[in-house]
Order: structure tokens, then sequence, then C-alpha cells
């Protein structure tokens, strides 16, 4: 098997061309073919001679995801089935809002993480996702998109956790955000989702500039415990103290997303409990009421509770941002994806109880 060749570094690719003797600056060339252009054969190179595109041919592959299935919302939004090479599939969400176009990305086939409010976490966890599949996530959406329409975002809030697949996802932010041979998108229009893994954080915004958000879902250990199986590992206490002490820039802000779920966490009590937690943490908080997924107890509570909730909110002077559930016509909403195999299991399973 011939290697993917995005699944090395420039650093790397480099070497191997030194190894060749051909000059390493080449690298950088075939980088911008591979992510600035989006090449998917060593033949479209045409800034390379004909012998050396030959010997990449011989040397590498390039990867692509297979597209199993494009679903577009009544709202725009397109959700993508891509097929992995080993038979998992994964779920990407394109989102166009005024001037933007944001891309939701899997970091994990599947998630082991548990959330009890959460489709994905049902699948439990298949296997982390490569880099070069986070990137081709963003290449292959890409495709798909009309003359001069670029994605300007990028939110690792799709399949996954993120930080539990950290070196990966390190190394595709590296290559999303490079401008001379990279995908070039700001850190700034990229936002990391977590579920609060805190030496992982503490990492991350040491090493990257991106854009952090932190599901909360809960302002005690008790009710957050329950919610999310990872509070028994990192408490509220030792994430609040955590936030407290990064290094954001001015200007920026933690992102804190609660998803309401009626009668569990949307209480008046919840909403100034939660304003006390976040007393002196400079943050907003996306208030996303809750997208409901078949075999889920949990509901999204009425429009007017979640506004009665956001007005806590915002009386304690916490910015705050309510999502719209975008997509959800075609489950892909946040907390929807599920790829394919559970529908395939559950289909195959109600067709044996037939028989
Ligand atoms: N593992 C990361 C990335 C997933 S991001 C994380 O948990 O942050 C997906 C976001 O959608 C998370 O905030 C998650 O808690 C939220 N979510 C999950 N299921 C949901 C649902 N059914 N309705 C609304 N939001 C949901």
């Amino acid at each position: 098997m011939k290697p993917n060749i995005k699944e090395l570094t420039l650093k790397e690719f480099a070497a191997h061309l030194v190894e060749r003797k051909e000059p390493s600056y080449r690298a950088k060339q075939i980088w911008q073919w591979l992510f600035q252009k989006r090449a998917a054969s060593f033949a479209e190179m045409t800034n390379l001679s004909a012998s050396l595109r030959a010997r990449l041919a011989e040397d590498f592959t390039i990867s692509r995801l297979v597209t199993l299935r494009q679903t577009v919302s009544k709202d725009g939004t397109k959700k993508f089935l891509f097929g992995l090479s080993d038979g998992h599939s994964i779920e990407s969400v394109l989102i166009p809002e005024l001037k933007r176009l944001t891309l939701c990305v899997s970091t994990q086939a599947g998630c082991g993480f548990g959330c009890a409010f959460c489709a994905t976490a049902v699948l439990g966890l298949k296997r982390n996702l490569r880099a070069s599949e986070i990137l081709d996530q963003i290449l292959d959406a890409s495709r798909s998109l009309a003359g001069d329409q670029r994605i300007t975002h990028v939110v690792l809030m799709g399949m996954g956790e993120p930080l539990a697949n950290y070196a990966e996802t390190v190394k595709a932010l590296d290559v999303m955000t490079d401008t001379s041979w990279g995908i070039g998108i700001s850190p700034r229009r990229i936002t990391l989702s977590t579920v609060g893994l805190v030496p992982q954080i503490q990492r991350l915004m040491e090493e990257t500039k991106v854009n952090l958000a932190i599901s909360l879902h809960a302002p005690t250990d008790e009710l957050r415990g329950q919610l999310m199986p990872v509070n028994r590992k990192y408490s509220l206490q030792q994430l609040m103290d955590c936030c407290r002490a990064l290094p954001i820039p001015r200007r920026r802000r933690i992102t804190f997303e609660y998803v309401l779920l009626r009668g569990v966490n949307d209480s008046m009590d919840d909403a100034i409990a939660l304003c006390q937690l976040l007393r002196g943490i400079r943050c907003k908080v996306n208030v996303i009421p809750f997208n409901p997924h078949p075999g889920s107890p949990y509901q999204r509570p009425q429009d007017a509770e979640v506004e009665k909730f956001q007005r806590v909110l915002h009386a304690h002077g916490l910015q705050i941002n309510i999502r719209r559930p975008r997509g959800d016509d075609i489950q892909a909403a946040c907390g929807q994806l599920q790829g394919e195999e559970v529908q395939h299991r559950q289909r195959q399973t109600s067709l044996a109880a037939a028989q």
C-alpha cells in the first residue's frame, strides 16, 4: 500500500524530496496543490516536471473521502455522510449564514464520552480520525461548492471529542491555518469544542490560537455528572479553575455551550447557579435548545422557557447567543450526527425481528 501524501508533514515531505535529489522548495508547491487547489491527482500539478509527477504517483496516493450521501435542509444547511477507507462513516455539516460559510467537522468516528443527550454517543468510539481525514472533510465539502464560494469558518463540533484525539487534531489545525501552503483559514475563524478535558485545554491554548468552546450543560457537579460522565474525572471546580487561568487574549472570550433539556437543567435555579459559576470569567454562553433524535428521552423546552432562562443570564451581565437549530429537518443539528451505522444496525435488528 502506498502512503497517503497528506499523512506527511510538510517537513517530512521536504526531507523525502531531498532524498530523491529534488529541491526542498518543491514541497511547498505540492502542498499548495493539495490544500489550496485541492488537486486530486499528481498529473494536475502542472508546474512540476512530468518525471517528478510520475515519481510522486509511484510513491504516494492522494486521499479523498467517499461522499456516501449529501442532504440539503430547507434552510440551506447541507449534511455530508463521508465514508472512510476502512468502512466507518462520519458526518460534516455545511452551514450558510449571511456572509459566512461554516463547516462543522468531525474528529472521531463515533465518540466515547457518553453524554446522555447526544446521538453520537450511542455509537461509542469507533476510532480517532487521522489529520488527513479531518482536512479531507474541508477539501471534499469545498468541492461541492459553486464557483467563488469558500468555506470561511470551521467548527470542530461534529462527531467525536477533538481533545481526545489531540495530536491529529493539532496537526490538522496547522494545515488548516497556514496561509502560505495550507488551507489558510485564520485561527480566529476556527472554534474547537470540548467536553472539558482540562490538561488538553491548557495545552491547546498554549499551542494554538483557535477559539475555545466548552460544553458545560449543567451548573452543579451532581447534574453535570449525570449528563456528562467526564465530569467524574474533571470536576466543575477543576474546569473553572482552568478557565480562569487560561491565557485568553484580550477581546476574546471562552464560549460555554449549554444544551437546554426540559425539566432537567432549565430551571431558574439552574440559570442563577450558572451565572454564579461563570462569575469573573470573560465568556459568552451559547444556549442550545435540545435537538431531539430518535430514542432520546429528553425534550426541548418551550420557547418561552428558553427566553426566561436567557433573561436571567442577561440580567447577570452574561453575553448570550441562542442557537437557532440549523438543519434539524435533516438530522444535521447539534448532537444529531450519527453516521450511518446506528441506522444500519437498527434496520438490521428490525428486519431480524420481523423474520
Ligand atoms: N465533543 C465535543 C464536540 C461535540 S460539539 C463537545 O462535546 O463539545 C457538539 C455540541 O452539541 C456539544 O456542545 C454537545 O454537547 C451539543 N449537543 C450534543 N447533543 C445535542 C443535542 N441533542 N441537542 C443540542 N445540542 C447537543
